[in-house]
C-alpha cells in the first residue's frame, strides 16, 4: 500500500554537514552523532547507515531501545552511548553488549558493577556531572561520595567519559550561565584526576556549544542538529558568520531530510465560503484549493493552520483553514492546472523554492528540533544520493 507521504534523506547533504562540523571542531576530537528521537525524525536505521558512509562510528541515543537499533543497523561495529533512560535490566544488557552509558545516580552505578560481575565484562560508563543544567548528573559532593566506590571497582568499571550538558548554549541570554558551567566542569575534570579516576575522554559540547564556545570542544563532540543540516538557532548562525565574515556567502549546511506528498484532490470554492473546520478561513474570492493527505496526525504542526506553506509546481501554496488530523488544504488559485497526484513538498525543495523546518513560523525557539522529531516512525524513509 502507498503511504500518504514519504521522507527522502540526502547523502550529499549529510556529507556536507559532517565536513562543516569537522571544520568547526578540527580533526582531533571524536564526533558522535546524536540520534535520539529516531535520529531527529530521520530514522535511526537509515541514518546510521548513511552516517557510517561518512566514517562516523559513534552514535549517541537517549534509551537502550534506541541503542539496540544502532547495534542492529550498524555495519561497522560502531559504538553506541545511552545518555538517558535505562531500566536495571537494560543496564545488564548494555554491559553484555558493551554499550556505553551515562551514570548520573548511585543506583545505576551499583547496577553497572553488578552487571559487570555477572558477565565478567567491564561496564563502559560516562560519569555525568551536574554543572548548572539541573536535570541529571552528580554534584561535586556526590561525586566525592562515589569516588571511593568507583576506585574500589575499577575491575568492573571503565570510566570512558566525564561529561556534562549546557543549559541553552544556542541562546545569547544564557551566555553567563554557560560560562559558569564551563568553569565548574573544568574544576571537576581536575578533581577526577585528583581522585584517581581519570576518564578516557571528557565531553561537553553539543552543536551550539561547539559553534559558540570553542573551549567546550574537548575529546568528543555530541552533535545532533548540525548533522541534520540545521543551525541550532538563528543566533548561533549569526554569531558564527560574524566570527567568520569570509564565509558570508557560503552555504555551510544543507538539510538532509525532505518530506513529500501528493495532491489528493482539488476543489473550487466560492467567494464568501468557509474552508475547513470552523470559520478560521473565509474565501475572499473564488478559489481553487488542493487537499494534501498530511495533517497533525502525521507530524504536520496544527500551529501552521492558516500560516504554513507547501510547494506545488515550484510555487508556494499557503495553508488555508485548520490543519486536520489527516489532511490539510492549500490555496492553489494562483497556479495553473493543479491536478490530483501532483507532487507536494512539505519540507524541502521544488524548482528554485525551498521550505525548511527552520522556516516554519515561530521557530525562534528551535521548533526545527520539534517538527523533525515528531515525524512518525511509520512514514517511509528513503536514502538518495
Ligand atoms: C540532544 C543532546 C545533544 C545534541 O544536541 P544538538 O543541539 O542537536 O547538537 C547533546 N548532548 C545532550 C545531553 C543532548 O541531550
Amino acid at each position: 500500500m502507498t503511504s500518504t507521504s514519504y521522507i527522502e534523506l540526502s547523502q550529499q547533504a549529510l556529507d556536507k554537514n559532517i565536513s562543516f562540523i569537522r571544520q568547526v571542531i578540527g580533526l582531533d576530537p571524536r564526533l558522535t552523532a546524536v540520534i535520539k528521537a529516531n535520529a531527529y525524525g530521520h530514522g535511526i536505521e537509515q541514518f546510521v547507515t548513511m552516517a557510517e558512509q561518512t566514517h562516523i562510528n559513534h552514535f549517541t541515543v537517549f534509551s537502550a531501545e534506541e541503542a539496540q537499533r544502532v547495534l542492529k543497523s550498524s555495519r561497522m561495529n560502531s559504538d553506541a552511548l545511552v545518555m538517558g533512560f535505562m531500566t536495571n535490566e537494560e543496564v545488564e544488557w548494555a554491559v553484555h553488549n558493551q554499550v556505553e552509558f551515562y551514570v548520573f545516580e548511585q543506583d545505576r552505578l551499583r547496577q553497572a558493577v553488578k552487571a559487570a560481575q555477572k558477565w565478567s565484562k567491564k561496564a563502559l560508563i560516562h560519569l555525568e556531572i551536574e554543572t548548572g543544567m539541573n536535570r541529571t548528573g552528580f554534584r561535586r559532593e556526590e561525586f566525592l561520595e562515589i569516588a571511593p566506590y568507583i576506585r574500589e571497582h575499577l575491575k568492573e568499571l571503565f570510566v570512558k567519559g566525564l561529561c556534562t550538558h549546557y543549559a541553552g548554549a544556542e541562546s545569547i541570554i544564557n551566555h553567563k550561565r554557560v560560562e559558569a558551567q564551563v568553569e565548574r566542569f573544568s574544576e571537576m575534570i581536575v578533581l577526577a584526576e585528583r581522585e584517581k579516576i581519570p576518564p578516557e575522554v571528557c565531553h561537553s559540547a553539543c552543536s551550539a556549544a561547539a559553534l559558540a564556545f570553542p573551549n567546550t570542544v574537548m575529546d568528543l563532540v555530541r552533535s545532533g542538529i548540525l548533522c541534520y543540516g540545521y543551525w541550532p538557532s538563528q543566533q548561533t548562525q549569526e554569531h558564527y558568520y560574524s566570527q567568520h565574515p569570509e564565509l558570508r556567502d557560503v552555504s555551510l549546511l544543507k538539510p538532509v531530510l525532505q518530506w513529500k506528498s501528493w495532491v489528493m484532490s482539488t476543489k473550487e470554492v466560492k467567494a464568501g465560503d468557509h474552508i475547513g473546520y470552523g470559520e478560521s478561513y473565509m474565501a475572499d474570492q473564488d478559489m481553487v484549493i488542493a487537499s494534501v493527505p498530511v495533517g497533525y496526525g502525521y507530524g504536520y504542526p496544527r500551529d501552521l493552520s492558516n500560516k504554513g506553506e507547501m510547494l506545488i509546481h515550484g510555487k508556494l501554496a499557503p495553508v488555508v483553514g485548520r490543519v486536520g488530523m489527516n489532511a490539510t488544504m492549500v490555496d492553489v488559485t494562483h497556479l495553473y492546472n493543479v491536478k490530483k497526484g501532483d507532487e507536494v513538498v512539505i519540507i524541502g525543495e521544488q524548482g528554485d523554492k525551498a521550505i525548511w523546518a527552520a522556516a516554519f513560523p515561530e521557530w525562534e525557539n528551535p521548533l526545527n528540533y520539534e517538527v523533525l522529531s515528531r515525524l512518525p516512525e511509520s512514514t517511509p524513509r528513503l536514502a538518495v544520493e
